[in-house]
């Protein structure tokens, strides 16, 4: 054991229990959340680097708890994915995503080159009926299969690639768009993407973060995007604060970008009015 003196691992102890503690309790609240109305969508726009337009968005799932207050997806996604929750408020992303595009779409503030994406857990794709699932939600509200992307973790697809290549294969051929996330932080990027059936790569906030002062970088960042390209894919760049990224990515080719510097995640009114109005940087 460690010499440390009783009153220090006292206090280490009750650290422990606390957070055990809160994340007991809150896998108890986040049962009841969808029923108590608790879960909602924000929107973050994606940004066409070259013409400056909104071409899209993606859907961010936020709680708010009576005990807990905001709780951040990063908490909260994981206890759902490990009580399984995720599937039933998965599920309730989608639909509510495919509403708010409904709604949109009937206003007229944006057409069918205006695609919202969600973001679809290991879990969620591993299900055999999620591609037909996902088609007859799609059927029922209405939308265009092409206005929706599923946004699917590297880390996800390498569970059990086989079974997500089909998948993957499967929403493909029903005409939504996929997206892999986070690309770039998993392991083995290089080898399978050749068989991927994806539409677009979204570059991690993590290579993006010091594009000006990092040459390593920089030269990841160009060799992503012209890969991607090479396949047919295109890119996202996610994370996008300052105008030198910008410009980086703009003179590396770069399709759409998303961050800070534009908008951050907003209530669906601001979103409109941000598509109303333009972004400025
Ligand atoms: P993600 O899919 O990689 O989403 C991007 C995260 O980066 C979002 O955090 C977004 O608010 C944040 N972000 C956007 N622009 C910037 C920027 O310029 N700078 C910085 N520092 N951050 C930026 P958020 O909303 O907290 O979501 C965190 C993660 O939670 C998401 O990462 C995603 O993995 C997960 N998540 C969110 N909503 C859902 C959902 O509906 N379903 C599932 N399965 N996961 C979700
Ligand atoms: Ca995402
Ligand atoms: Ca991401
Ligand atoms: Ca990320």
């Amino acid at each position: 054991a460690l010499p440390v003196r009783d009153g220090q691992w006292q206090e280490y102890n009750d650290t422990i229990d606390q957070s055990l503690k809160r994340r007991s309790g809150m896998r108890t609240a986040l049962r009841g959340a969808l029923q108590r109305g608790e879960l909602f969508l924000v929107y973050q726009p994606k940004v066409d680097i070259k013409t400056n337009r909104i071409v899209g968005a993606e859907a961010l799932l936020r709680w708010e708890n009576s005990i807990y207050g905001k709780v951040s997806p990063v908490e909260f996604i994981p206890l759902a994915e490990a009580s399984g929750e995720i599937l039933s408020i998965g599920r309730w992303v989608i639909l509510e995503a495919l509403v708010a595009l409904k709604r949109w779409r009937a206003l007229h503030q944006v057409d069918d080159d205006f695609s919202l994406a969600v973001n679809v857990s290991p879990l969620q794709l591993m299900q055999a009926d999620f591609a037909q699932t996902l088609l007859d939600m799609v059927s029922d509200s209405g939308v265009p299969p092409c206005c929706l992307e599923l946004e699917v973790t590297e880390s996800g697809l390498m569970q059990d690639m086989e079974l997500a290549l089909k998948q993957l294969r499967r929403l493909i051929q029903y005409g939504f768009k996929v997206g892999i996330d986070d690309f770039g932080t998993g392991y083995s990027s290089l080898a399978y993407l050749k068989t991927l059936p994806i539409s677009v790569l979204k570059i991690d906030r993590a290579f993006i973060h010091e594009l000006q002062s990092s040459i390593q970088d920089q030269k990841l960042t160009g060799t992503v995007i012209d890969m991607a390209r090479h396949f047919g894919f295109s890119t996202v760049a996610e994370g996008v604060e300052q105008s030198e990224q910008l410009d980086w990515l703009s003179s590396m080719g770069c399709d759409l970008v998303q961050g800070y510097m534009f908008a951050p995640p907003l209530k669906e009114n601001e979103l409109l009015k941000l598509i109303d109005s333009g972004v400025e940087h």
